[in-house]
């Protein structure tokens, strides 16, 4: 049991002033593993007042020290590999494996890129008549999901600090015990007290104290379009910065000259990565419609053939959901899906066999659906895959489009400047062309109800800094 009971502030471990728990549980065994503070409001207050205090002298610093800390803590980090992806292999219930390359090795990486880019930025520059400085905005409020946790946290951690603002985090508190290992990694480097700080809690609760909070000056969120939608409301009051990296429903567009087993094939494993809980996720597939029925035979066989099971078995491809709360879900909407009449072409709602504890789902796929299902508009957020058909390019680019999300998308062709020039089409943040691999140093947010704002590379330091103009004589 890894029972925390203290908040990380102002460079030290604060009791909680919230006397409630929240429990922990591991997403495999269905046993509680752990238990985090549910901080209250007087909490969020004493942790945004210490960001605050840090902030004049933080500010100041120079990117070469910041960037400092920040190599500091990627060595650190790095030490405390296997803890770590074992801590969130449990919390969250993904493959061991892919744990150490997402949740240290991707985190590491983003120290170490975003603290090389705090040295090379430009922080000042000459317009005409005016000296243009960057500056940072100040104190943030950073809240994180559960899904891919360490990772979206030091998306917002890393470049903040670089930026020199002071942070209080909030990190999900379905899989909070990760980011309490980050505090303790910041706590052995020295950095100062009060530039990072901890709160666990509700999202109602502490989470909206904090987005109201005026000594807040910016609120960074990754999390449902939900809370986006929230948090901008209540942000609103005081006319806070927001950056939102929300949802999606992303499409994989499947062209006529692509190779379609390996188009299929890597179109399941972009559905089913972290069992469907993964915010890029492509989970609907737009084929044509001559080769629908190859399609469906291809993803039935994939998906039928993925081993789902003990996320720390080293043949397990897809681990549990994190909770019960979000198998329910998923599941509701697997059951929805068939009552509306699409065609079940791979898994189903009851668990996998021999798998009735723990929160599995079985990789899902359908077909046979229409446009106005719920299956298709609505991230489900789970191993469940929708095939579309399409008869014309034009067709297809118009499916692709039809969402009120904009996060991701990919297109598959045996023409690459074909593909690029269907992608140009597309209103999303992002589109892998083929099987283009993720890139840290790259833009990374959503079009329309994916989010407002960028992470990672230079656009993801700019998020942190306000811009003044100093006219010269
Ligand atoms: P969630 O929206 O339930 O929670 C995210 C965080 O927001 C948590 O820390 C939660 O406590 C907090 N929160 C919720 N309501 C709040 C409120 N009213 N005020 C303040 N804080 C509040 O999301 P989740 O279930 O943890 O994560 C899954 C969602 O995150 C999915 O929708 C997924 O697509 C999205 N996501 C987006 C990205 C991206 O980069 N675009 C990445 C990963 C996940």
């Amino acid at each position: 049991m890894i029972e925390r009971t203290a908040h990380y502030i102002g460079g030290q471990w604060q009791p909680s002033i919230g006397t409630e728990t929240i429990p922990v549980v591991n997403a495999s065994t269905e046993q509680i593993m752990g238990s985090i503070p549910a901080g209250n409001a007087e909490d969020a207050d004493i942790a945004v007042r210490a960001a605050r205090a840090a902030f004049e002298s933080w500010s100041t610093t120079s990117p070469a020290q910041r960037a400092g800390y920040l190599k500091l803590a990627a060595e650190q980090l790095q030490l405390r590999q296997s803890e770590i992806a074992s801590l969130v292999s449990q919390e969250v219930g993904m493959p061991f494996a892919y744990s150490n390359v997402v949740q240290v090795g991707l985190p590491v990486q983003s120290l170490v890129s975003i603290a090389d880019l705090a040295l090379s930025f430009q922080f000042e520059k000459k317009v005409y008549n005016s000296l243009v400085v960057r500056e940072p905005v100040g104190v943030v409020v950073a809240i994180t999901p559960w899904n891919y946790p360490l990772h979206q946290i030091v998306a917002k951690v890393a470049p903040a600090l670089a930026a020199g603002c002071t942070i209080v985090l909030k990190p999900s508190e379905v899989a909070p015990l990760n980011a309490y290992i980050l505090a303790e990694v910041f706590e052995a480097i020295g950095l100062p007290p009060g530039v990072f700080n901890l709160v666990t809690g509700t999202g109602t609760g502490v989470g909206e104290t904090l987005v109201a909070h005026p000594e807040v000056d910016m609120v960074s969120l990754t999390g449902s379009t939900a809370a986006g939608r929230r948090i901008g409301a209540v942000a609103a009051d005081t006319i806070k910065r927001v950056s939102l990296e929300l949802g999606g429903k992303s499409p994989l567009l499947v062209l006529d000259d692509a190779d379609i087993t390996a188009a299929v094939s890597h179109g399941l494993s972009a559905c089913y990565l972290n069992s469907g809980q993964t915010c890029i996720a492509l989970t609907r597939m737009i084929v044509p419609r001559s080769k629908l029925a190859e399609v469906e035979a291809i993803a039935k066989v994939g998906a039928d053939s993925l081993v789902v099971g003990d996320p720390f078995d080293p043949a397990t491809v897809l681990g549990p959901l994190v909770s019960s709360t979000q198998r329910d879900r998923v599941v509701t909407y697997i059951e929805q899906a068939i009552a509306d009449g699409a065609r079940l072409v791979a898994g189903g709602p009851t668990p996998p066999e021999g798998l009735e504890t723990g929160f599995f789902v079985r990789p899902t796929v359908f077909s046979d659906v229409t446009p106005d299902m719920a299956i298709v508009r609505e991230e489900v957020f789970g191993p469940v895959l929708v095939i579309q058909p399409y008869d014309t390019e034009a067709e297809a680019i118009t499916l692709a489009n039809d969402s009120i999300f904009g996060l991701n998308a990919g297109v598959f062709s045996g023409d690459e400047q074909r593909a690029i020039s269907v992608a140009r089409r597309i209103r999303a943040g992002q589109v892998q062309i083929n099987d283009g691999a993720f890139n840290i140093h790259a833009p990374f947010g959503g079009y329309r109800q994916s989010g407002n704002g960028r992470e990672f590379g230079t656009w993801g330091l700019e998020e942190f800094l306000e811009t003044k103009s100093l006219q010269l004589p």
